[in-house]
């Protein structure tokens, strides 16, 4: 269902492979098949392990072998409840679950939470799928032209007003400070826009915080700071320390007493379904959380490395002629092509399906079509991954870690300007 103002409702959708995973899967094959892919797909941090990390985990292997607490063991919650504290979210160890990932998170709250899912449009691939898993409607709010993320305050109300006149429940609203897909940061004074809306509304926020840590500039606002008792935060390490595979994630549950219960269903649910964080990995978190210098230095590095090559690969994509907000958090980009869809139109490349199709068999670029995030079919936008240019194995991508011009090391000057060619062909600008 859409309306012309964009807004949409939609019902539970088929469950299909989560597209990042899948494009990854092609690429993969494409590669194995010897075709040469500059991969922009996926959402992988790809850097190395941070210092110390493998030997940790190696030895917490040797003790813990039981399953132990569903919410995570007494010290690990400690170290999270200290890192939120840390950053002006003062948290007590009672309101943080651990749990597989932060993904195994979202989806056991959105199931925790009675009603339908508020989602900007575009947002991350997942939620939308989750809450189809879930048999929710998803009520899609555009997000504003400064940042990502979160629904335009402007248009939010009237979406919910309007949602509730089809029918719709909407009780839950997602947020994604910093923002995959965008790459942007929404301004603190649109988070608190957008939460004093849904307090009027009675809504509950998620706020997806994965890619805190890495806020190009500053700190990222939080929900939790203006929508207290009624904010859950999510995050992990998969992102500040590129440990997607390790597989950790946590929730801060707010205080009070809707918190108190939320916190109980979820772990209701993680007791049924995954039981808890494997053990060893919780010894991880209980180290990094701590805020350790060499973690923290590592973060720091990691930081200004996204910021300089997204920064690098936005200049490529303005100069061919998109549109793109620069990037202010993580290492993702959005680029529109609507300013070349004339020039596309000819080719027959109407759709961002027809756009991302195009980029990967006629320039060998892989991108994510805008249509994956919850984008009209024929707006002309694409997720961009700046990650995986860092260099093709631990050595360079060490280099590319510990020097201050990441941009001027060889591999990832031939990966800038093949790409900026690739564009200038693809646009004819
Ligand atoms: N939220 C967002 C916005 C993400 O980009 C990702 C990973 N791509 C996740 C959540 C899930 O991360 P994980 O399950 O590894 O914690």
């Amino acid at each position: 269902m859409s309306s012309p103002s964009g807004r949409r409702l939609r019902g539970a959708t088929m469950t299909t492979r989560s597209a990042t995973l899948a494009l990854d899967e092609l690429v993969r094959a494409r590669r194995r098949a010897g075709h040469d892919i500059l991969h922009l797909g996926f959402g992988e941090a790809g850097l190395p392990v941070a210092p110390g990390l493998a030997e940790l985990l190696a030895e917490a292997g040797q003790r813990n072998n039981g399953y132990g607490p569903v919410v995570g063991s007494t010290e690990a919650r400690a170290a999270a409840a200290g890192w939120f504290t840390r950053r002006g979210l003062p948290t007590d160890p009672e309101q943080i679950v651990y749990g597989p990932g932060s993904k195994s998170l979202l989806f056991a709250l959105v199931a925790a939470i009675d009603g339908d899912v508020v989602l900007p449009c575009p947002s991350w691939v997942s939620y939308a799928a989750q809450a189809g898993l879930l048999k929710r409607h998803v009520i899609s709010v555009p997000i504003p032209p400064e940042a990502g993320g979160l629904p335009d305050p402007t248009r939010l109300e009237d979406a919910l007003h309007e949602a509730r006149r089809r029918g719709a429940r909407p009780s839950v609203l997602i947020l994604t400070v910093p923002d995959n897909p965008t790459g942007t940061v929404a301004p603190a004074e649109q988070v608190q826009a957008v939460c004093e809306i849904a307090e009027r509304h009675g809504l509950a926020v998620i706020s997806d915080e994965i890619y805190a840590e890495l806020c190009h500039h500053g700190h990222a606002p939080s929900a939790a700071r203006y929508l207290p008792e009624r904010t859950v935060v999510t995050t992990g390490l998969s992102k500040s320390l590129a440990l997607g595979g390790w597989r950790i994630g946590f929730v801060r549950a707010p205080e009070g007493t809707w918190g108190r219960g939320l916190r109980r269903e979820l772990v209701g649910i993680a007791s049924e379904v995954w039981s808890s964080l494997a053990t060893p990995m919780q010894a991880v978190a209980a180290h990094v959380l701590g805020d350790p210098e060499e973690i923290t230095g590592r973060i720091a590095a990691s930081r200004s490395l996204h910021a300089r090559v997204a920064t690098a690969v936005h200049a490529r994509l303005t100069e061919a002629g998109a549109d793109c907000r620069p990037p202010a958090g993580g290492f993702y980009l959005y680029p529109d092509f609507a300013p070349v869809r004339h020039e596309l139109a000819t080719r027959s490349i109407t759709t961002s399906a027809d756009l991302a199709t195009a980029l990967l068999d006629r320039h060998r670029i892989a991108t994510l079509p805008g249509s994956a995030f919850g984008d009209p079919d024929a707006t002309l936008t694409i997720r961009v991954a700046t990650s995986l240019l860092y260099g093709s194995d631990t050595e360079e991508r060490m280099a590319a870690l510990t020097t201050d011009r990441p941009e001027a090391l060889p591999w990832i000057v031939r990966s800038l300007s093949r790409l900026g060619d690739e564009l200038h062909r693809f646009t004819g600008r």
